[in-house]
């Protein structure tokens, strides 16, 4: 048995993985006239070991995401222990409210606020932690839009929630964030990323520094590019087949 963290195997599986989504980055870049420097590379290392967040970081890939406070919290905490220092925290998973202080505590990007009630609870905890976050309001892009509560604000209340996080004292508004629709083809991929585009465009003529597109995973990073993605949250293609959720 090897050493987690000194799988010399595991290290280069990661490092060809990564290779090969730099160069689809660098592709889908030169295809949209795009500087590929101007796309951050967020890898999701949900369900993965904090081993493989060392392996990522020592290949420079310093921009991690998460999607639950426990595993989320339990991995920051592992990196200040092993004095890896630099690494961005990504929340990328739906926010619960009695989640929000523990979140706000070493999240750096929160990028799925999807209703007001969220923006007060990360404010208070980012006030109480003596951080600032940057948030980005997550856009709901199923068509019609469904008010279920789940997978975003709906584009008409993009702009409230937009305000809200403007307004809160200790939160940065960075932009959006979507998930595509599951089960679209790719022209649906593309028309749903256009509409994201488009409110990223519109939240920018108000708020100037609101730059950030978050959009693209394993699957469909090629079209977020052509649409704007600035932040790609790739988990599978850089990391392999997440087990079973237990
Ligand atoms: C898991 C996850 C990803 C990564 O998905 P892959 O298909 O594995 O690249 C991206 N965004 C969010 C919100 C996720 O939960």
């Amino acid at each position: 048995m090897s050493t987690p963290g000194t799988d010399p195997s595991r290290e280069r599986e990661i490092a060809g993985r990564l290779e090969r989504v730099r160069e689809r980055v660098r592709a889908a870049c030169a295809d949209a006239g795009r500087d590929p420097q101007d796309v951050t590379l967020v890898a999701v290392t949900k369900t993965f070991p904090f081993a493989d967040v060392s392996r990522l970081a020592a290949l420079g890939v310093l921009d991690l995401g998460e999607n639950r406070d426990a595993d989320a919290a339990a991995k920051a905490a592992a990196a200040r222990d092993a004095g890896l220092t630099g690494l961005v925290w990504h929340f990328v998973g739906q926010v619960q409210r009695n989640k929000a202080a523990s979140i706000a505590s070493y999240a750096d990007v929160v990028h799925s606020v999807d209703r007001p009630r969220l923006v007060g609870a990360l404010d208070r905890g980012a006030a109480a932690a003596g951080r600032r976050l940057t948030a980005l309001v997550q856009v709901d892009l199923r068509e019609p839009a469904v008010d279920d509560g789940r997978g975003g604000a709906a584009p008409a209340n993009v702009d409230e929630l937009a305000a809200a996080v403007d307004a809160a004292e200790h939160l940065d508004l960075g932009g959006v964030m979507a998930v595509a629709p599951f089960g679209l083809d790719s022209s649906g991929t593309d028309a749903a990323f256009e509409r994201l585009e488009e409110t990223a465009r519109h939240l920018r003529a108000t708020y100037p520094g609101a730059a950030i597109v978050s959009a693209g995973m394993s699957g469909d990073l090629e079209s977020a590019l052509a649409h704007g993605a600035t932040h790609l949250r790739v988990g599978t293609a850089l990391l392999g087949s997440r087990p079973p959720l237990g």
